[in-house]
């Protein structure tokens, strides 16, 4: 990252408002983004200026481990510490009861986001971590029994594996793991082939955090539902970078975490069709979630307040739904395909340096993950974090896949609407340097 001195990084929201308009230095100036040999451009999509921790010069390509945040969404944050500031759900006052009525807004807006059919399916959580532990540990909990099977698949990032391992060891259900194609997709086949009567719940990634490999939702739902099973997918790394629609793909539960959706931190989403959601037990006990409650016994409320224990991340909510409002703003399918313009044209270049090796499909999403043989990543990583290029290096919290591929680790590139043909353009030089180093 820039020096201070080099990089000037607004630190109050007026320096960051001004940045954006074009007041004071900063990233503000479009630069000039020729369109690509296909006719495609991959120039900014007008959006580097939203973001005031991109000082110009510095290549962010991390968004796959966290996007970062647009003026629209610190503010939000912002104004919810300073304006309106109050818990919800319990105050007898007006502050408390606005703030409830924009919560509860926040929670429709979401539903609206991935096609859920109603907001009361909207469990806010800390991110699809917890989201995945909630289903695991409450439906899992309450439905998995010995003889059960889970299938998994070799992709999954660590979050989609040990939460069910925990789960199997609790209840004697028995996980299995779906292959991958030669490019490095979920075999949808080859599952089809594994599935059987006793598999309870199939939990897949809608997209690879390392390889970038978009599922088949729709097929993988009925391939589930044919052997009786639910669907849960991990849609943190869909959400940023397609339109969903959850009703349409028909899965039974998605979880996404608003941190890479350009929201905040500690906020995230599970999903789960009504029907399910009634019938799963708590699995956090605390204030929020409850009927009544008495030494005799206590009762729960319904969803989706039984699953919201505690007080809530109120201000990471209304963050949440800034962040909906400025990726719908700017179009989910717009985002795609600048997304994959960059996809294609990172990986032309990459694939003409020597000795380097591509992993995962050509049309992979928003991610490129890569291996320089005989330089470890976390020596790209540090290079490239020389000449200005933030890249993440190692298993990416998927070490089956790491295993899978024959490597420790992986080198890995991942794009947002802040990036553009320069940011490619510096990876590019970045390897070069890395090459001349290592010789
Ligand atoms: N699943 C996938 C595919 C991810 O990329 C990540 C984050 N790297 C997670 C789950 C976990 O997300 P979080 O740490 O925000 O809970």
């Amino acid at each position: 990252m820039n020096s201070p001195a080099t990089a000037p990084h607004p630190t109050s929201l007026r320096s960051a408002t001004d940045a954006a308009a074009g007041r004071s230095p900063g990233r503000t100036q479009e630069r000039p983004h020729p369109p690509n040999g296909r006719g495609i451009s991959t120039r900014p999509l007008d959006h580097a200026a939203d973001f005031p921790a991109i000082p110009e010069g510095w290549s962010y390509l991390d968004t796959a481990a966290t996007a970062q945040k647009p003026i629209a969404v610190i503010e939000s944050i912002a104004r919810g510490y300073s304006e309106n500031y109050a818990t919800v759900h319990r105050g007898v006052y007006q502050r408390s009861s606005e703030m409830t009525l924009a919560f509860e807004a926040a929670r429709r807006r979401v539903a609206g986001f991935i096609g859920a059919p109603s907001p009361d399916e909207i469990i806010f959580v800390r991110g699809a971590t917890e989201g995945i532990n909630l289903v695991a540990q409450s439906w899992g909990g309450a439905n998995l029994k010995p003889g059960d099977r889970i299938m998994l698949s070799v992709l999954e990032h660590h979050s989609n594996i040990v939460p069910w391992q925990l789960v199997a060891e609790r209840t004697g259900a028995e996980i299995d793991v779906a292959p991958l194609t030669g490019d490095g997709r979920i075999d949808l086949d080859a599952m089809a082939a594994m599935l059987t009567g006793r598999h309870r719940i199939v939990a897949l990634a809608h997209v690879s955090n390392v390889l970038g490999s978009v599922l088949d939702a729709e097929r993988a739902a009925e391939l589930a539902h044919s052997v009786g099973a639910l669907l849960l997918l991990d849609g943190c790394q869909a959400v940023p970078r397609m339109p969903v629609d959850v009703a349409a793909l028909g899965c039974d539960f998605y979880v996404f975490s608003g941190h890479k959706l350009y929201g905040p931190t500690g906020i995230g989403v599970f999903w789960a069709r009504q029907e399910l959601l009634e019938a799963m037990p708590p699995w956090q006990g605390g204030g929020a979630m409850i009927d009544r409650v008495s030494f005799e016994g206590t009762t729960y409320a319904p969803p989706p307040a039984r699953f919201e224990a505690g007080t809530p991340h109120v201000v990471g909510v209304l963050g949440l739904q800034a962040a909906v409002e400025y990726v719908e703003s700017i179009g989910l399918d717009a985002i795609g395909a600048h997304e994959a313009a960059l996809v294609r044209e990172a990986r032309d270049a990459l694939s003409t340096i020597n000795s380097l090796r591509l992993f995962g499909p050509e049309d992979s999403a928003g991610i490129v993950s890569f291996a320089l043989e005989g330089v470890h990543p976390h020596d790209i990583g540090t290079i490239l974090d020389e000449s200005q290029v933030a890249i993440r290096a190692g298993h990416h919290c998927a070490q089956p896949l790491m295993a899978h591929l024959g490597v420790e680790a992986t080198a890995r590139a991942s794009f947002g609407v802040y990036n553009g043909r320069g940011d490619i353009e510096a990876l590019v030089r970045g390897l070069d340097r890395v090459k001349r180093i290592f010789g």
